[in-house]
Order: C-alpha cells, then structure tokens, then sequence
C-alpha cells in the first residue's frame, strides 16, 4: 500500500517551490509527523502537512519516498500548524521557512535513534505536593489593586492588557495568573514571553522558585541564547508536555505546546518583539492569534495577558474600543503616595518632600535659577513612589554645555549622600563624528551613507552600519590639518567628561567619584555586563553611564537620580513610532529610580531638552501615558497611521538606487496593470531611498503601501507576491541583489 503525502521542507523564501512537496510512504503517517525526505541529492527534516488521495499534480513515477521518520515524537499539533501557516501567509513568506525556522536547529541533525536517547533521558520528578502549591499561591499577599486585576482578569475572555508603570507589582500578576491555569489543570501550560531574556535573569529565577513544586525542570527557558542541545531539550520538552512553564523571547511564540492555556507578553511594547529577518513577525501579535486558535482548538479558553507601563499604541487603542480587556495598577508597590512639589515650590533637596505641606515655604531652595526649570501646575499628585520628573531648559544653560549645572549639583548631591545616578544617552562611542574644521572634511563611511564614529579608547573610526574600522588618521585626510576634532558626545566623551566635572568631589568614605559606563562596547565581552551590573549592585559605583542598555529591566535599588542627556532627536524624526519609543525609554528609565521604598520619595528624573513645552515631556512629567497615548493616537487617525491604518513596507537593495527604485516601481506599476483586487483601497507610494541610503556599498530603496482595511492590505500583498517575483525574473531586474515584504513594520 503506498500513501501520498504533502511534505513542508525548509525552502527558500525566495524560490519557486514555496508550498509543500509531494512524496510517498509504505507506512502511515499522521499529520504534524517529522520525517527525513531526499531534496535533490541531499536529505531534509521535513513536516507532514497533510495527505493525498494519489501523487497529485506530480506523475507517480516522480514521486520520491520518504526516507525516515523520526519516530517517539509525537506529532505537531493541528494548532501550531495553523498557526506556522498564519504565520507565512500574513508575512508573505513561504511555508516552508517559517515552519523549519521554528525547529530547533539540532533538531535537523539527529538521527532517530539519537533523538529516541533524547526523549528517553529521565527527569528525576520530584512530586507534586498540594502544600507546596498552597505555598506558591500565598507566596505575597496581593494587594487590592493585584487582587482586583485578577477577579477582573479571570471573569473574561478577552485578550487583557495589563497597564501599571514599573515596580506596580505586574509581575506578580503574572505569576497568579499563571498558578492559576496550573493549578487548575494538571497538564496545562503556560508560555511567559520576555523582550530580552539576557536582561532578566532575575525574573527566570522568580518564576522558577515559584513554580519549584511542580517538579523539576518543569519550568523551561527558550530563547537564542541557549546552545543548541539546551534549545533542542527545552523545545522537546515544551513539545512533550513535560514543560509546563516556558519562558521564552519572541521565538518561543511558535513552540509547540500541546495544551497551552495561558500567553503572558511582559513589556509588550517592545521592539524586540518585531523579528527583523527573514519572516518578520510580530510575536506579541502572533501571541494574541495564538490563544484565539488555541482556544477554538480546546474548547477552553487560552488567554493572552499582555503587560506594560507603556502599552503599544496599538493594544491601548484597543482596550479602548473594548476589543482588549485593560487591567490597571496604579501604585507602585510600596511607593508611599507624594505630591511632586512644582517649581514655585521645591522642597530643599531630600529634606521636605516628605511632608508636603511645608514645601510652599521653600521656593527655590535647591539652587535651580528659575530660568531653568519649567513651571507647571501647583502639587501635582504623583501616583504613588514614582520619581519626580525635571525637565531642564537647556536654552537657558551655558552654551554647548554637556551637564547643565543643576543637574551637576544634584548629581554632587547624591554622591554625597551615598546614593547612585544613572545618566543615560543613546550614543555610544566617543563621538559621532570628527571633523576638520579648515576644509570641512568629516568622517564618513566610504561604504555607508553615515559617519563613521570616534572611539577613543582605541582610536578607531568605526562604521555602526557596516562595521568598517580604521585607525583614527593623525592629519586631516582632506588638507593634512593636525587639527581634526571630535563632534558631538557619545557615552565614552561623557564618561570621560563627567570624570572632570567631578574631579573635586570626594565620595563618603574618601576616594574619587567612581563612574561606570555600559554599553554595547563596554559589554561585548561574555559576562563583562554582569559583573559591571555586579559592581553597581554592590554599590562600588556612584555614576553609571549608559545607552538604552542601562534603561530597561534592570532592578537597581540605590539609584536616585536618572537623567536623559539629550533626548531631543526623536521628538522630530521622520519615524512617525520615534516619539512613542522615546516615552516608553524615559518611563522605563525613570523607573529605575527610587526602586527602593526608602528612596523613593527622594528619586528623580531629568530631562535636558531645548523643548521643555513639548507634550511628550509635559506628559512624562505627569507620568500620564494615557494623556500622551490620547494626543498620540489623534495625530494617527488625522493621518490613517496605525493602529488606524496598515502598512506594508517592500524593501529592494542593489548596487544603484535606480537599480533597487526601479525593481520597486515597476512592480507596482504591474500590480496597477494587472488591477489586482481591492488594489482601489490600497495606496503604493513611489519608492524612495530608506533613511540610510547605503549601507556597505549597497543601495536601500523601500515602498510603503497602506491601508484603511488590514484584509485588503493582505489581499493585495498576496495577489502582488507573484507579481514581485514575476518582475525579479525580468532581464531589467537581474542586477537587483534582494528584496523583502516588512508587513507592519515597527520603523518607517
Ligand atoms: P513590575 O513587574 O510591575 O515591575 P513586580 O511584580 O516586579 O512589578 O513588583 C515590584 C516589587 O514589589 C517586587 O520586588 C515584588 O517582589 C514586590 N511585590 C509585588 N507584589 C507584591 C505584594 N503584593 N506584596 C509585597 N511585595 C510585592
Ligand atoms: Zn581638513
Ligand atoms: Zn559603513
């Protein structure tokens, strides 16, 4: 008897074979079977997507057999095959790539007696004991708001967005929520999906403790930074079911979990969530997607609850139209509740903002001229223990000053005191740019429309773009001036500045001001960041300075005072997303102060800005997202952006611009002359030069397309993908180097 089957291997995005193959079996075999077929002259992993009647388009004698089956493992779930086939045809790439993407590598190599070793390996179970369970579920006594988002969160079916700023205690909602579903259903599984997992080391270990009742290694991790064999055993086990807790970045979204009941999206608004290669998916979307069919599949509800200080504005539209479920926590646990003192009425730095009463006495006490600090409303209530936002008017400061002097003293202040500063500015390097101010020579990149930055530590002039480095030249390459000077601040010149600036300050127990600096450079080195983080845990430095490194994740307990040096580049970049990112930055830096209770009601964020009027500070000051989400959210439906239209964005890169704009619009042109369907509610824009228009030596060129309807968006894109590779396959075209389908994509 022989079976016909339609076999997914991996293939590439880009090649005719897109759909599954056609292959034959003496043995039956059950969809979502992982199998061994011949592709070409060599053997592939492949994945049973279905069966056929007989060999299909293919004339029987053509079809080739299956060559083995990996047997033990049991077959991919229907759902997680849906969801790899939503997957591709909603980023328009092929079946294949995704699905063989989603497997782990090692996964390939294996024969099956191998992999039959693998799964047989036992896990010393410790059992499930009822009291540890009690013990996990009274582990902290919620407070009201927790408790209330819980009841709320449980009696709906909605996907929720948990909104409370850092340190309100979402985690912890997490952590219930997840007893929950596991407690309740022996078998159940959760998936906890993080931005970055290198930078949470603290919250695997939360859940682990928690969760250490349900046995051992019941609780998995699943991200990028496993070697191969741990990856293979953490998805092995996420696939068996003896993983009941998976806690992963964005790839874990497409992990197979025979019965997962509960998706939480921690800071779901990060970027990272966006895959940036190959099928760039959405993983927090794909989450959302994931519970609906998992849910339609069970019978019984998958949840989704996603979490942040500063939603996507995507998911806060959402919980407005009532399409999510929000859930708030206002207070910072343990965040005893002040009132920011405004300008006219600054309490002396540390001293009064404890009673709040006293503090109209003692206008200007700390220092600040007036000039420097913007007025606003009278005691503004701050939601409990958050910092107090300063916005510094840098017009009003000595010209090209780095470190305006206020924000020196209250840095001075805070070493004083014992206590730590963190000052943030997302550059890294010494300079962006050196310059010879006689004939106006810059550094640019020969290969790269950018400039190639100054490091000084090891004198080099790097290219971020292309990565090309070369020693710092001793003369102007222009006019042989020795005189070449560095432009601009990155974190290095900062470090290094700040080191004067406190040159005559001596900290408590004597000894200069210790200052760290971390970022991509000071931490390429494996564990360079944990023992830098170390080192500030440990309080063996006053001032950190950092890139947007330092600003997310990380638990800082003595860290007062946070300042952004110079934050104004996003307020007025051409990425329509640059000012949400920039929020979302500040709070999440902001956040970092005043972790501790004990000095919470002394933490404090600064803000330089030649803008200090502008919305989006005058909303960090109040740390109001809704209110800059609200003001957000009108200029987007003014102009149909998202959420309130969608887009795609097709990128070309060639050796000419000409090259990668005339691909763009002449496949645009055959989408218009073809009259694809729904084509009238889908607008294609001349193609244009990305924003860096070369990157080494090749020409970027991208062409938005936009829609008021996401399903005429993906009619259109699916109609257009033959189209494209149609127009790639024109002699005209054959320069072309490569090209992509961005749908939705995070930055324009
Ligand atoms: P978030 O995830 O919003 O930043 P966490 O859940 O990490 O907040 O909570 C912040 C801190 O407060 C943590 O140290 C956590 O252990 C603690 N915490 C959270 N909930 C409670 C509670 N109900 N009682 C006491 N401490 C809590
Ligand atoms: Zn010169
Ligand atoms: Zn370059």
């Amino acid at each position: 008897m022989t079976f016909w089957y339609q076999i997914v291997v991996a293939t590439p995005a880009h090649s005719a074979v897109a759909g599954p193959l056609t292959y034959k079996s003496g043995q039956a075999l059950a969809p979502g079977a992982l199998v061994r077929v011949p592709l070409g002259k060599r053997e592939v992993l492949g994945v049973v997507w279905g069966s056929l009647q007989g060999s299909g388009d293919l004339p029987e004698s053509q079809a080739r057999a299956i060559a083995g089956v990996l047997e033990g493992l049991p077959p991919l779930p229907a759902t997680w095959r849906q969801l790899i086939g939503f997957t591709a045809s909603y980023y328009q790439r092929s079946l294949g790539e995704v699905a063989l993407a989603a497997l782990p590598p090692q996964l390939r190599d294996l024969s099956s007696e191998q992999l039959a070793r693998r799964l047989k390996r036992p896990v010393a179970d410790t059992s499930y004991t009822p009291d540890a369970a009690a013990n996990a579920l009274s582990a902290v006594t919620l407070s009201t708001e927790q408790a209330a988002a819980l009841a709320e969160f449980a009696a709906d079916t909605r996907p929720a967005l948990l909104f409370g700023a850092t340190g309100s205690g979402k985690t912890e909602v997490y952590l219930r929520a997840a007893a929950q579903v596991l407690e309740s259903d022996p078998q159940a599984q959760v998936l906890v999906m993080v931005p970055e997992i290198n930078l949470t080391p603290q919250l695997q270990q939360r859940f682990e403790t928690r969760f250490a009742h349900l046995g051992r290694e019941r609780v998995v991790a699943l991200h990028s930074g496993l070697t191969p064999a741990q990856r293979l055993k953490s998805w092995l086990s996420a696939h068996t079911g003896h993983a009941r807790l998976v806690l992963g970045t964005r790839m874990a979204v497409l992990a197979p979990l025979p019965r997962l009941r509960l998706i939480v999206v921690d800071e779901e608004h990060d970027p990272s969530y966006k895959q940036q290669e190959g099928a760039r998916y959405s993983a927090r979307d794909l989450a959302v997607y994931r519970a609906k069919l998992e849910t339609e599949d069970a019978g019984v509800p998958c949840r989704v609850l996603l979490g942040s200080a500063t939603p996507s504005l995507e998911s806060w539209q959402a919980t407005l139209t009532g399409r999510y479920q929000r859930l708030t926590l206002n207070d910072r646990i343990d965040g005893a509740p002040t009132l920011v003192a405004s300008r006219t009425a600054l309490p002396p730095e540390g001293a009064a903002r404890l009673w709040p009463g006293k503090a109209g006495s003692t206008a200007h006490a700390d220092g600040i001229p007036s000039s420097t600090l913007v007025p606003s409303p009278d005691a503004l209530p701050v939601k409990g223990g958050l910092p107090v936002v300063r916005r510094v008017d840098m017009n009003h400061q000595p010209k090209h000053c780095t470190v305006a002097p206020p924000l020196l003293d209250a840095i001075t202040q805070r070493v004083a005191r014992g206590e730590q500063s963190l000052i943030f500015l997302n550059r890294r390097g010494y300079a962006p740019v050196l310059a010879c101010h006689d004939c106006g020579w810059k550094s640019e990149c020969p290969h790269c429309s950018a400039f190639r930055v100054f490091h000084k530590i090891d004198r080099t002039l790097r290219c971020h773009h292309c990565g090309y480095t070369e020693r710092v030249p001793r003369a102007c390459p222009g006019c042989g001036n020795i005189d070449i000077a560095p432009v601009g601040r990155g974190t290095e010149r900062l470090e290094e500045h700040l080191a004067e600036l406190l040159a005559g300050v001596e900290r408590p127990g004597g000894g200069p001001v210790r200052i760290a600096r971390i970022d991509a450079d000071s931490t390429r080195l494996k564990g360079a960041l944990e023992s830098q983080l170390a080192s500030v845990h440990a309080g063996e430095v006053e001032v950190l300075v950092g890139t947007q490194m330092i600003a997310k994740g990380h638990d800082f307990r003595h860290i007062t005072l946070v300042a952004a040096i110079n934050p104004d580049g996003a307020l007025f970049s051409s990425d329509f997303r640059a000012p949400e990112r920039l929020f979302s930055l500040l709070m999440q830096a902001g956040g970092r102060a005043g972790r501790d209770a004990r000095h919470s009601a002394a933490s404090e964020m600064w803000v330089q800005t030649f803008h200090p009027t502008h919305p989006l500070f005058e909303c960090l000051k109040k740390h109001d997202y809704p209110a800059f989400a609200a003001q957000q959210l009108e200029e987007r439906q003014a102009a149909g952006m998202s959420p309130f239209g969608f887009s795609a964005l097709i990128r070309a890169e060639a050796k000419s611009q000409d090259v990668a704009q005339g691909f763009l619009n002449a496949a645009a042109a055959a989408a218009s002359a073809q009259q694809i369907t729904a084509h009238d509610q889908v607008s294609a824009y001349p193609a244009v030069p990305m924003t860096i228009q070369r990157v080494a030596n090749i020409e970027r060129a991208q062409m938005l397309v936009e829609s008021a309807s996401r399903k005429a968006l993906q009619h259109f894109l699916a109609a257009w993908q033959p189209l494209l590779f149609e127009t790639r396959a024109q002699p005209e075209h054959k320069s072309l180097i490569r090209w992509a389908i961005d749908v939705d994509p995070i930055a324009i």
